[in-house]
């Protein structure tokens, strides 16, 4: 392939495409793992959240329950008497613990909530509750003359010296008034509000979390359905220039391979490439091929047919069978042109021969050098009826080379004739052949037509 055809070739290169097509994918799918691990990593974001909120959440409950408890168990007490709360009282306190474990909550480092200083407050005053609690229970516990000297709380307590003075019935009704007056009732709502408060703040904030995470993981899941989409739209494109760049170009480049034609430069830079250096292929072919044939059918001094071709188109018109006439045309002397003129006079003047021979008759009819100085041409289409126009075209070839305007030298053809009327019939060359003896025996320049034996 010459340069001005690697110059001239535009088009996709197969090798770039697949470069061009494996980085794109590889870059969607690099966003898509990332964008995967994203959305997990923001959906674990929103369980965690979640778990923080069941855990704070826990945490109020058990202060608001133990300390509901305590008070409920301390209220019973003073109400009934009855030594069965008081005992509930403090198993709350030193076993079920639910306000210590809360306590423990707030005291891991690590995990202290910005609002756990609201559940602290409410701790500490659940602590002063507990003291008035404990106080009314002991003034109870003095009244009824109940031994509870196994609870150190009860032991600590120290009852102010007016209240030692009281009555039983007395310090029964103190210790109610301890435990149902405003003063108790307002540190309760204290502490209820504040484990509201909390509860407020962090469902809120897990609100807030919540919120964000589900947009940020909506955004992520978002990403991922654009990504998938540009996959998909990438493996039509590629299926497209595959087809258009690969398959289309192999089909036609088969087919017109198959027909014998040249290649339609179409497809990929690699496909064009094929298609022009097979083009350039076939044409030298092509032009060899003439050229051979030409060669190999024509006189190489005349450029008229030679005599293998003139025997083979003999045996065509055999088996065509319709009537046609043969001449055997011979120069007359032309020994004579070579000997007085020189072999390269004689060349030429058999070429003026052959030239007058093509001009003098159809394009249907079949000129041939078939010898030296001898030549035939098959008239297609021809009868006896035709002989004098035959004759005239013979006389009228004479004339012109006996009286040459070309400065070579004079000569005179000797035909003899034969006609068919049923194609190249198996002796119609030698009775063509007979005619042509006749002539010249007759003092040539001349036509004769094979008219039977007795005749010629
Ligand atoms: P006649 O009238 O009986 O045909 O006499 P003639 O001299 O033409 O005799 P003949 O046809 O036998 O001679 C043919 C001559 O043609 C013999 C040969 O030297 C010459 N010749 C054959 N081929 C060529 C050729 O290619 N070029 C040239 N210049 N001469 C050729
Ligand atoms: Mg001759």
């Amino acid at each position: 392939m010459n340069t001005e055809n690697k110059i001239s070739i535009k088009g996709m290169r197969i090798r770039t495409l697949n470069l061009l097509m494996i980085s794109i994918s590889c870059l969607l799918y690099i966003l898509l793992i990332v964008a995967s691990f994203r959305a997990l990593d923001r959906y674990q974001s929103m369980i965690s959240d979640t778990n923080d909120y069941i855990t704070y959440e826990k945490d109020a409950l058990l202060l608001a329950e133990g300390s509901n408890y305590l008070t409920e168990q301390a209220r019973l007490f003073t109400v009934t008497t009855d030594i069965r709360h008081a005992d509930n009282y403090f198993t709350e306190i030193h076993t079920t613990k639910r306000r210590r474990k809360t306590l423990k909550q707030l005291e891991s480092e690590g995990n202290v909530h910005k609002n756990y200083n609201l559940l602290k407050t409410a701790l500490e005053d659940s602590y002063e509750l507990v003291e008035r609690e404990v106080y009314s229970i002991k003034l109870v516990a003095l009244a009824k003359g109940y031994d509870m000297t196994a609870y150190e709380e009860i032991e600590q307590a120290e009852l102010s010296d007016e209240d030692l003075s009281l009555s039983p019935e007395e310090m029964i009704e103190k210790a109610h008034q301890n435990i149902f007056g405003t003063d108790y009732q307002e540190f309760k709502k204290q502490i209820m509000d504040n484990i509201s408060a909390f509860m407020d703040a962090i469902i809120d904030e897990t609100r807030q979390k919540q919120q964000n995470s589900a947009s940020r993981l909506k955004m992520s899941i978002s990403g991922q359905q654009i990504l998938i989409s540009i996959l998909f739209i990438e493996n039509i494109l590629i299926f497209v220039l595959i087809i258009r760049l690969i398959i289309k170009p192999l089909q036609i480049y088969v087919k017109n391979i198959r027909d014998e034609k040249r290649l339609e430069i179409t497809g990929s830079y690699e496909f064009k490439y094929l298609a022009l250096t097979y083009n350039n292929i076939f044409e030298i072919n092509a032009a060899n091929e003439t050229m051979l044939r030409h060669q190999a059918e024509h006189d190489p001094l005349t450029g008229i047919m030679n005599r293998g071709a003139f025997d083979q188109l003999k045996e065509i018109f055999r088996v065509k069978l319709e009537p046609l006439a043969l001449l055997i045309i011979d120069v007359d002397k032309f020994k004579l042109v070579n000997d007085g003129y020189g072999h390269e006079m004689g060349d030429k003047v058999l070429k003026k021969v052959a030239e007058l021979l093509e001009e003098s008759f159809r394009s249907t009819d079949f000129p041939a050098r078939i010898g030296g100085d001898e030549f035939a041409v098959i008239l297609t289409n021809v009868t006896p009826e035709l002989k004098s126009m035959i004759e005239n075209k013979i006389n009228i070839l004479n004339e012109k080379l006996m009286h040459p305007d070309d400065g070579l030298p004079e000569i005179s053809l000797s035909v003899g004739a034969a006609f068919s009327e049923c194609g190249f019939s198996g002796n119609l060359y030698k009775q063509a052949d007979i005619a042509l003896y006749h002539v010249k025996e007759h003092g040539r320049c001349g036509c004769s037509f094979y008219e039977g034996e007795d005749d010629v």
